[in-house]
């Protein structure tokens, strides 16, 4: 429930409207008991945990599967279980600028992406917005640290998930919920131009990704499945409206495959792309293909991976080479689940 639906609740019940201003404000700290909200009378309390009971209402939406901590640099990557018996991945991540988590937006993922193990089994059901707001919930209690930025760039096309994904992210804005600047909110996307479309209007000052991969429909078309139904004539232009709309810089994100999308040439033609459909306002993302057993990709070199990003920066777009954080675990998209999976199987 969002907070007006809770004061909804709430009057319902023939409760004072500010139990739920209380009770929401215990959910944004992770409450998992409503006994524990010590500022509601005794017998509210009782009435709540009898809900909670018979099925009506939940406090908890997942509960801790597994967590892969990293020895090198603390990033942390969770297997959450559903109340369903699905499983979701969400990862925590220390920047010097703050902490971030990286949340999915669905049980799975239809999108198809050739290097992606997300989407190996398919998409087997949305997320809820509470079910998103859970993942940050869990990760901060479990941590006992502050979450300051929040990626939706976990398993899950978030665009493939509209509705729910803009309640969560309004929830995450509000100030009587996370209060986290939407400056501080990514959202990542293959490039389903409908919702980038919406995106732009409905959150002009969040922060968009775009899985780009490719700088040709020909290359692009074998890695993403989404381009033949938005190819790239198509994408970028929705792209460079975001940019001209928000006045914010786009992401582009570039997984370097080893023979497929990383020759110096690729990059000189990624550059004349960029140059010709978005402008000035972009950055490119590179990073080395994560290995997936699954697929017979694999990544660049690092070196060759600095190499590629020297030649767009010559040609005037901006990029880095993104920092591996949790190499040492499961944190790229979808392994862990896929291991977990297998082992049940
Ligand atoms: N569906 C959204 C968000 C989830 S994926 C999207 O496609 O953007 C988050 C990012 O990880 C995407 O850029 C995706 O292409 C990338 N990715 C998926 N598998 C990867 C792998 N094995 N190595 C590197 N990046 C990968």
């Amino acid at each position: 429930m969002d907070f007006k639906e809770l004061v909804k609740f709430f009057e319902e019940m023939g409760e004072k409207k500010f139990r739920a201003t209380q009770v929401y404000a215990w959910m944004m700290h992770g409450a998992q008991s409503f006994d524990r909200m010590t500022d509601l009378p005794a017998g509210l309390r009782a009435r709540l945990e009898e809900m909670q009971d018979a099925g009506l209402i939940s406090l908890n939406l997942a509960m801790i599967s597994n967590v892969q901590i990293s020895k090198s640099d603390g990033t942390r990557k969770y297997l959450l279980m559903l109340n369903d018996g699905n499983f979701v991945e969400c990862v925590f991540m220390k920047y010097k600028y703050g902490n971030s988590v990286c949340i999915s937006s669905q049980v799975g993922c239809r999108m198809g992406c050739a290097f992606c193990a997300s989407t190996i089994g398919g998409k087997l059901r949305n997320l809820s917005a509470g079910e998103m707001l859970e993942e940050v919930l869990v990760i901060a209690r479990d941590t006992g640290e502050p979450v300051s930025h929040i990626v939706v760039m976990g398993t899950g096309e978030p665009f493939d998930n509209y509705e729910n994904l803009a309640r969560f992210l309004r929830t995450v804005h509000d100030e009587k919920g996370l209060n986290i600047g939407m400056r501080n909110i990514t959202v990542s996307t293959c490039g389903v131009v409908p919702g980038i479309e919406a995106f732009t209007v409905d959150f002009p000052s969040a922060g968009l990704a775009v899985s780009l991969h490719a700088p040709s429909n020909e290359i692009r078309d074998r890695l993403l499945p989404i381009n033949k139904r938005y190819p790239l004539e198509v994408l970028l232009p929705a792209c460079r409206t975001y940019t001209e709309h928000t006045g914010r810089r786009i992401t582009f994100e570039y997984a370097l495959i080893d023979g497929v999308n990383d020759s110096f040439s690729h990059a000189k033609a990624l550059a004349r792309l960029l140059h010709s459909h978005v402008g000035k306002l972009c950055h490119v993302n590179l990073i080395p293909l994560n290995k997936v057993s699954e697929s017979a990709f694999s990544g660049s070199g690092r070196r060759h991976a600095t190499a590629f990003c020297e030649i767009l920066e010559k040609h005037g777009i901006p990029a880095t080479v993104r920092r591996e954080l949790g190499a040492d675990i499961d944190a790229a998209c979808g392994q862990l689940r896929m291991k977990t999976m297998e082992q049940k199987k």
